[in-house]
């Protein structure tokens, strides 16, 4: 029998309540509120076409000013830093330190959920990526957001081009070269590969 949607949501909230608890736990103890952490989180996977402050906006659906603060914040604690772009300076790209990426993986994924999924069979754990990752770009879609995905599954995403460097890809929107690490992570103008051009 198919769940209903309210069965569906009042679990996605409980998860989100329950995981939110947690993490405000940790991120008390490093006076951090819950956005600060989600910045540097996607700080860490999105891509250099990506870590801009509108960037950030955007991706977490907040305000300019509430970005702009926490990004006065990180970098304070020496969380990211700033950088003017080499070809364009009034270009500003955020990045995460080293230190900023310590914090994040100390509280992300959180030890009672990788504990409480190991008690889950692989096969179901694989089955709940898939359902959430489906729900999540079918609420983006009805939402009209962007899809933010990983780089090597975009429809721009050339890999068969010689001159690439080993595992690497080109940009045929950016008109740049991709290194492999590059395509894992997610970006800005990401289009699924069955979305035509606008
Ligand atoms: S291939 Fe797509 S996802 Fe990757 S950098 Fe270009 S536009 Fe972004």
């Amino acid at each position: 029998m198919p769940m209903s949607t309210e069965n569906l949501y009042n679990l996605a909230e409980r998860l989100g309540e329950l995981l939110r608890v947690e993490r405000r736990g940790m991120l008390r103890a490093k006076q951090l509120e819950p956005v600060h952490l989600a910045t540097l989180r996607y700080l860490c996977a999105c891509n250099r076409f990506s870590n801009s402050a509108s960037a950030i906006t955007e991706y977490l659906g907040q305000t300019k000013g509430t970005t702009s603060q926490t990004l006065k914040v990180l970098e304070k604690k020496s969380l990211l830093k700033r950088v003017a772009d080499v070809k364009d300076r009034r270009v500003v790209h955020f990045l995460v330190t080293s230190k900023g990426r310590q914090l994040v993986s100390e509280v992300a994924p959180s030890l009672a959920l990788m504990d409480a999924c190991a008690r889950i069979e692989p096969s179901d754990q694989v089955g709940a990526e898939q359902v959430l990752a489906h729900l999540i770009t079918a609420l983006l879609q009805t939402n009209n957001m962007r899809a933010f995905g990983a780089c090597g599954r975009c429809r721009h995403n050339q890999r068969r081009r010689t001159g690439l460097t080993e595992g690497g890809s080109y940009c045929n929107l950016v008109k740049q070269q991709l290194s492999a690490s590059e395509n894992q992570l997610i970006c800005r103008e990401y289009q699924r590969v069955d979305v035509a051009a606008g």
